[in-house]
């Protein structure tokens, strides 16, 4: 963990936040919300752990006895918030209500188990709970140099694997084993877990979000290859080529030139200033014009950083302005179902002056 990718300095910006916000603390169980605020990659257990940031005042973390240790070595520690250790026979969840006395609304991590938010939920029951990513999106959305750094070797680690794909995807092969070996090779890359693999080939390609199956890959078809995973630094990697086992069918060569060029005119509208639903209407122009406005049936793009999925979307409707720091995927797809699909995925980051890829393979159609 790099000390930079979590400046200590982030608890006294969250906090501002939360005062801003007009929330009065913020309750962080292990996950996304509380990594981001503290670098405490804490276990999800049924026992309570919690970061407890209040508008105004001191932080502290409310923590099982026999985590105390972890919690104590983690990089949580360098914040200089209070351990509170609680025992077997404590109720966690009263203890922290009380130690933060009455208060009016809470912003509780947005991935803490619904059995952690019910039971805050009864020792505060005069508290209004919201979700804290109301408060961290800002801030999540807002990528530090070193957040970016971190994307662009995640970028550059799942280029590395792409660029092995096609001695792995061959005719004869299954989805799987194909998938088994893009799996290992994503770990050698230097990611610390696989998030997803996805290996579509022929009709499986005009499902998005289709994995893998024991189907046996053909000559002549196109195969969707979506890969990515956490790399050690904590950041996450996602990127989408399309590639066909010999030569494709001439319908399916006609509209992947359609994608490419959607792909290209998507990433071309990012700059600081413009929506985020402008990059994806930028996008869906093409293809619209082309006539596969109907097969383009997801969002453009998400945003990326300690998760896969994030705040900005990149989707009609979100009238967010595009700020530098802002990284996401611009991945259109088409898909015709039961025949083939085709999507190009990159991330990008808004730079002063423009989108910067992450991902920089080819995005001609590979034909192996
Ligand atoms: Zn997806
Ligand atoms: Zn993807
Ligand atoms: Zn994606």
């Amino acid at each position: 963990m790099s000390a930079d990718l979590y400046p200590v300095s982030r608890l006294a910006a969250v906090q501002a936040a939360t005062a801003r916000a007009g929330l009065d603390a913020l309750l962080l169980t292990p996950g996304p919300d509380l990594r981001y605020v503290s670098g405490y990659e804490a276990l999800p257990l049924e026992r309570l752990t919690c970061l407890v940031v209040p508008a105004a005042g001191e932080s502290f973390m409310m923590v099982p006895r026999l985590e105390l240790p972890a919690a104590q070595a983690s990089p949580a520690s360098r914040l200089g918030v209070e351990f509170v250790a609680w025992d077997e026979t404590d109720d966690p969840y009263t203890l922290v209500a009380d130690r933060l006395g009455r208060v009016a609304r809470v912003g509780l991590a947005d991935r803490m188990w619904a059995m952690a938010s019910l039971r805050f939920r009864a020792a505060m029951p005069a508290t209004d709970q919201v979700l804290a990513g109301s408060v961290l999106r800002e801030l999540r959305m807002r990528k530090s140099a070193a957040e970016v750094a971190a994307l662009r070797e995640a970028g550059a680690a799942i280029d590395a694997v792409h660029l092995q794909v096609p001695g792995l995807l061959k005719a004869g092969r299954t989805e799987r084993e194909v998938g088994r070996d893009i799996h290992d090779a994503i770990l050698a890359a230097g990611h610390s877990t696989v998030d997803f693999v996805i290996v579509a080939s022929g009709p499986n390609g005009a499902s998005p979000h289709h994995e893998v199956s024991d189907r046996v890959i053909q000559t002549g078809e196109p195969v969707v290859v979506d890969i990515g995973g956490q790399l050690h630094n904590g950041y996450c990697s996602d990127s989408t080529r399309t590639y066909c086992v010999g030569e494709p069918p001439a319908e399916f060569a006609a509209y992947y030139e359609v994608l490419r060029r959607a792909q290209q005119a998507a990433c071309e509208a990012v700059r600081p200033g413009v929506t985020c639903e402008s990059v994806d209407a930028a996008a869906r122009e093409v293809i619209a014009e082309a006539g596969y406005g109907d097969y383009f049936i997801h969002r453009t793009g998400h945003g990326i950083g300690i998760e896969t999925h994030e705040e900005p979307y990149i989707v009609s409707g979100n009238t967010e302005l595009m700020e530098p720091g802002f990284a996401f995927s611009v991945e259109p797809g088409i898909y015709l179902a039961g025949r083939h699909g085709a999507r190009i995925e990159d991330i990008l980051v808004c730079t002063e002056t423009g989108g910067e890829r992450l991902n920089n393979t080819s995005r001609e159609l590979v034909i192996v």
